[in-house]
C-alpha cells in the first residue's frame, strides 16, 4: 500500500506538517519539577462540583510546582454544546478565585501561546497529525456505515471481546484502489487507528492518585476522525495535551478505561506518554427514612442540588468557604494543616497530588457549614457586609434595601462579638443572615414573647419593669452587667450562678435567666451574640419601646 498517497488522497487540503506545529509550540521553558496541568471542559452546561473539584485539584498541582494551569474548551461533540457554555465555564470558575495560566478566557478569546485553546478551532491542527498517522500505516478510512456496525454488533453478540478490531476490522485492509473508488462514489468515512496493540500484553500505569493500574492493551481500531472530519475526544485531547506540553493529566476516573487506548494514541503519534491522575469521583452517603446508613453513590447531578456550583452561591457559601471545603476533600492532612495554620491564605497549603482519597471523599454539608462558619468568623465586618451586600442584590431585594440603607448601621452589626480571641461562628451562609439578625430591622422583627417555662410571667414582668427604670444604652459593658446584677436580689433572684447551683430552692433564678428575660424583650430570641452590644446599636428609645411591648404582653 502506498501510504503517502492514501495521505495525500484523504488530506489534500494540508500542507503543514508535524514538524511545522512542534515549532510552533516548543516546549515549555519552565523550572525542573514544573507541571502543566489542564482543565478540559466540555461546554455542556454549567460548572458541577464535580468539574470545581477537578479544576481545583489541576490548579493546585500546577501551582504547587510553579507550573502552569490551563483551561481548555472540548467541544468536538456540537450536539451537546449549549449556548454561553464557556463564558459558565469561566465565571464559575473564577468565581472560585480559580483563573487559568492561560487558555480560554471568553467566548472569543485567548491568552497563552500554546492555542488555540478550543478545539473546533484546532482542526487543521488534528487533521495534520491525522495524515501523519496515515502516511506511518497507523490509520486508515473506515467506510462501514451504521448498519455493518450494528450487523458487526449482532454478530459478535456471544464474543467475549466486542468492537472494531482484528479480523472484524472489515476496512482495516481494504486496498487502494477500492479506497479510491469508495472516496469517487463519495462514501462517507471515518478515519480509525490502525491498532498494533497485542491483546495478550498487558500495560501498567502508574497513576499518581490510584496507583499501579494493570489494564490489557488496546486493541480496538478506534475512531479518530469522524465523518464530518472532526475528532473525537480521544485523538484530540492526545494532540492537544502534547502541542500543549501538559506534563499531568488531572481528570476524572471515569476516563480510566480510555488509558490504554490514549497510551496507543500517544505512541502512535510519536508523543511522550504524559502522567496520570485520575479523580474519584465526590461521593456521598445514603441513607433510609430513619437516617441510617445505607451506602454511598456518587453525587449526582439529578439528585442532589449541591452538585451544582451555583447551588453555593444561591445560597450564599463565600467562595473561601467552598474552596477550603474542597481542599479537605482532597487532601486529608489539609485540616490539620489549617489548625496549625488558622489564617494562612490557601495557596501556602502544600498541596499533594499523592495525598488524594482513591475511592472517593464523602461530601458531607454538615462539614461544609462547620468550615463555612470558620472561614466567616475570619472575615472582618466590612468584608462580611460587602458579601452580604452582594449576595442580597442578587437573592433577597428585601435584605438588600435593609443593608444598603444603612451600611454603617449593618457593618456594626456584623462587628458585633467578631473581634477578640474567640469570635462568634454562628453563621455559614449569607441565606441565614436576615433571620438571624431580623431583631436589628424593624421590618423584620416579630418576638412572640415566650419565656422559659421556669420563669412565672408576673416575675418576667417585675424584671423588665426593674431594669426599664435603670437601663442607660450609654452604659459600658461592665456597668451594664452591673445593672442587672443588681436587679437580682430584690426580685428573688441570684446575681451568683454557684450560689444557685448550690441551693436552687432559694431562689427563683439566677442573673443568667434575668439577662435572659432581657434578651427576649428586646430580640425575641433566648440566644444572641453580645446583648449589651446589641442594645447599644439598638438605641435607648428602641430597647424601652421593646421592654414595654412586651410588659404589656404579660400583664
Ligand atoms: N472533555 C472531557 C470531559 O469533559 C475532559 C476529559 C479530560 O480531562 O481529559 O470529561
Amino acid at each position: 500500500m502506498d501510504n503517502l498517497k492514501l495521505a495525500n488522497l484523504l488530506f489534500p487540503e494540508i500542507d503543514k506538517t508535524p514538524e511545522y506545529y512542534e515549532n510552533k509550540y516548543p516546549l515549555r521553558a519552565l523550572p525542573e519539577g514544573a507541571r502543566v496541568t489542564r482543565f478540559a471542559p466540555s461546554p455542556t452546561g454549567f460548572l458541577h462540583l464535580g468539574g470545581l473539584f477537578a479544576a481545583t485539584v489541576a490548579a493546585r498541582t500546577a501551582r504547587a510546582s510553579k507550573g502552569i494551569f490551563y483551561l481548555r474548551i472540548e467541544d468536538t461533540d456540537k450536539k451537546r454544546e449549549v449556548e454561553g457554555g464557556i463564558s459558565g465555564i469561566i465565571s464559575g470558575l473564577k468565581h472560585f478565585g480559580i483563573v487559568p495560566d492561560e487558555g480560554r478566557i471568553s467566548e472569543s478569546e485567548d491568552k497563552g501561546d500554546y492555542g488555540p485553546y478550543r478545539q473546533s478551532e484546532r482542526r487543521e491542527i488534528y487533521r495534520t497529525y491525522a495524515k501523519e498517522l496515515v502516511k506511518n500505516g497507523l490509520a486508515y478510512p473506515c467506510f462501514c456505515t451504521e448498519e455493518a456496525l450494528a450487523a458487526l454488533r449482532e454478530q459478535q453478540a456471544e464474543e467475549p471481546i466486542k468492537g472494531y478490531f482484528g479480523k472484524w476490522a472489515q476496512c482495516r485492509n481494504l486496498s487502494l484502489e477500492h479506497i479510491e473508488q469508495n472516496l469517487a462514489a463519495g462514501k462517507p468515512w471515518t478515519l480509525r487507528l490502525r491498532s498494533q496493540g497485542d491483546m495478550e500484553k498487558k500495560i501498567i500505569i502508574d497513576d499518581f492518585i490510584r496507583g499501579k493500574i494493570e489494564m490489557p492493551a488496546n486493541v480496538m481500531d478506534i475512531v479518530l476522525l469522524k465523518q464530518d472530519g472532526i475528532p473525537t475526544y480521544h485523538f484530540a485531547h492526545c494532540v492537544d495535551d502534547h502541542l500543549m506540553r501538559s506534563t499531568h493529566i488531572v481528570r476524572g476516573d471515569e476516563w480510566i478505561a480510555s488509558v490504554p487506548v490514549h497510551i496507543e494514541l500517544f505512541e502512535a503519534c510519536g508523543f511522550k506518554v504524559p502522567k496520570y491522575a485520575h479523580i474519584a469521583p465526590i461521593m456521598k452517603e445514603e441513607t433510609d427514612e430513619a437516617g441510617n446508613v445505607t451506602g454511598k453513590r456518587k453525587l449526582s447531578k439529578r439528585k442532589d442540588p449541591e452538585a451544582s456550583v451555583t447551588y453555593y452561591a444561591e445560597v450564599g457559601y463565600p467562595a473561601e468557604s467552598v474552596n477550603e471545603y474542597l481542599l479537605t476533600l482532597a487532601n486529608s492532612n489539609f485540616e490539620d494543616w489549617r489548625r496549625a495554620n488558622p489564617s494562612a491564605a490557601l495557596e501556602q497549603f502544600p498541596f499533594n497530588l499523592k495525598k488524594m482519597s482513591a475511592s472517593g471523599a464523602l461530601f458531607d454539608l454538615a462539614k461544609l457549614k462547620d468550615i463555612s462558619k470558620n472561614v466567616i468568623s475570619r472575615f472582618s465586618a466590612q468584608k462580611v457586609y460587602e458579601a452580604v451586600l452582594a449576595w442580597a442584590q442578587q437573592y433577597d431585594a428585601q435584605l438588600y434595601s435593609l443593608l444598603a440603607a444603612d451600611a454603617d448601621f449593618a457593618v456594626k452589626i456584623f462587628h458585633i462579638d467578631r473581634t477578640g480571641k474567640k469570635p462568634r461562628k454562628d453563621i455559614a451562609k449569607w441565606d441565614e443572615v436576615k433571620a438571624y439578625y431580623a431583631y436589628f430591622f424593624p421590618a423584620l422583627y416579630e418576638n412572640s414573647f415566650e419565656i422559659p417555662e421556669n420563669i412565672a410571667p408576673e416575675d418576667a414582668c417585675a424584671i423588665l419593669e426593674a431594669y426599664r427604670e435603670v437601663y442607660d444604652s450609654a452604659d459600658d459593658k461592665d456597668a451594664w452587667f452591673a445593672k442587672i446584677k443588681e436587679l437580682c436580689a430584690p426580685l428573688g433572684f441570684t446575681p451568683n450562678v454557684k450560689e444557685f447551683k448550690q441551693n436552687p430552692q432559694a431562689f427563683k433564678g439566677h442573673v443568667g435567666d434575668v439577662s435572659g428575660i432581657i434578651r427576649i424583650a428586646v430580640t425575641g430570641r433566648r440566644n444572641t451574640p453580645d446583648l449589651c452590644s446589641i442594645m447599644a446599636l439598638l438605641g435607648q428609645e428602641e430597647v424601652n419601646r421593646r421592654i414595654t411591648q412586651m410588659i404589656e404582653k404579660l400583664s
